[in-house]
């Protein structure tokens, strides 16, 4: 390591550019130096494929950890998700009281500025309320509030926010929505009952996407076209978790016609690569059970999805792997505004995800340092 930074190496492969396919190399250190090769139509005939590192934008806990529990629990989290591929994310935190969420960023503000070797880089955090509707909770608490720039600037003091989903319905929450926009985050509609009207207004007013898409919020109906409509119809991003149990294929498939640059989260809690048991998600108490997690009345409460089953379960309702890949990783860092990530490209961040022929995981890199994936936490 010279200066710090990694030596260069090089990986061979069908690598995935922005302008397509090249088979070849590509050579590297902290970030990407160059892609040789000749250009290819395809990935081709079971040879190495090197991807550009997934990137979740919605991630609450991994490997037994929830980002909100503090003390190293953000390590854990990244270190987990960065073996399944993950080499960025959002640290996100759920619904909770002041002096909670608080805490929380404090914590995570620490361990952003301190970087956790060999895990995924966290970027900021995504605030997945409080600012929610008490309609719509999801798995999210009973701790919901109106926006308030006061807060949230308390918060962002303390880490980056990068995300805030909000509900766009509530009092005030189109100016909201403004403010955000002119302090650089995002706002983001999510856990609402706003109609199509208030979706539409949101957007006309700086909101960008939209949060697990169809999930806690209002749904279709011809008559009455809810905020699904809202995104289907005019959104150019938004989030889906496509764990197949959150959302029908037949929804996936709508969205991917509607929405441009529709791309995958995880939405994943603590049992994240653990066994089926309990786990904590903030403050609520979630069971691991048949692929799924659940509150006690069985409220579907975030996923146990990798980025790597995101990509696999999306490369199985037929999409090819260049479209799957940019929807786990380029489109979620364009949404972020992230230039450097989410591409394999000369000066971007060396953040890689090598597979073989099967589309299983041989190696991930990210800023060019390889991860261990046979860690056990
Ligand atoms: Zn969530």
């Amino acid at each position: 390591m010279a200066n710090g930074r990694p030596e260069a190496q090089r990986l061979e492969g069908t690598v995935l550019t922005p302008g397509g396919w090249v088979r070849g190399e590509v050579e590297f250190d902290e970030r990407v130096l160059g892609v040789r090769g000749e250009a290819a139509a395809s990935p081709g005939d079971g040879a190495a494929v090197v991807l550009p590192g997934f990137v979740d934008p919605h991630v609450h806990g991994g490997g037994g950890a929830d980002v909100m529990a503090g003390e190293g629990a953000l390590d854990i989290v990244a270190r987990l998700h960065a073996r399944h591929g993950t080499t960025s994310l959002l640290a996100t935190t759920m619904t909770a009281e002041p002096a909670d969420l608080k805490a929380a960023l404090g914590d995570i503000g620490q361990r952003i500025e301190r970087r956790t070797a060999g895990g995924a880089r966290v970027l900021g955090v995504h605030l997945e309320g409080p600012f929610i509707s008490e309609g719509k909770l999801g798995a999210q608490p009973r701790a919901t509030r109106a926006g308030s720039v006061a807060e949230l600037s308390t918060l962002n003091a303390l880490a980056p926010v990068r995300v805030v989903t909000l509900a766009p319905e509530l009092a005030g929450h189109l100016d909201f929505i403004r403010e955000l926009r002119s302090g650089g985050i995002i706002p983001q509609i999510g856990h609402t009952l706003g109609s199509y009207e208030d979706g539409v207004a949101a957007l006309e007013a700086g909101a960008r996407g939209f949060t697990h898409l169809f999930n806690a919020m209002t749904g279709l109906h011809h008559r009455n076209p809810g905020m699904v409509a809202a995104a289907l119809a005019h959104a150019e991003y938004a989030e889906l978790i496509p764990d197949l149990l959150h959302v029908h294929p037949g929804a996936i498939r709508a969205a991917l016609r509607c929405i441009p640059r529709l791309f995958c989260v995880t939405d994943s809690t603590a049992g994240a690569g653990m066994p089926d048991g309990i786990y904590r998600l903030g403050t609520q108490t979630v069971t691991k059970c048949l692929g799924g997690v659940r509150l006690a009345d069985g409220t579907l409460a975030g996923s146990t999805l990798t980025m790597h089953g995101a990509l696999q379960n999306l490369v199985s309702l037929g999409l090819p792997l260049l479209e799957a890949s940019r929807r786990t990783s380029t489109y979620a860092a364009d949404y972020l505004g992230i230039a450097d990530r989410g591409r394999i490209a000369p000066g971007c961040f060396a953040d890689l995800v090598v597979l073989t022929g099967a589309l299983e995981l041989s190696a991930v890199f990210v800023e060019g340092q390889p991860v261990d994936l046979d860690g056990t936490r």
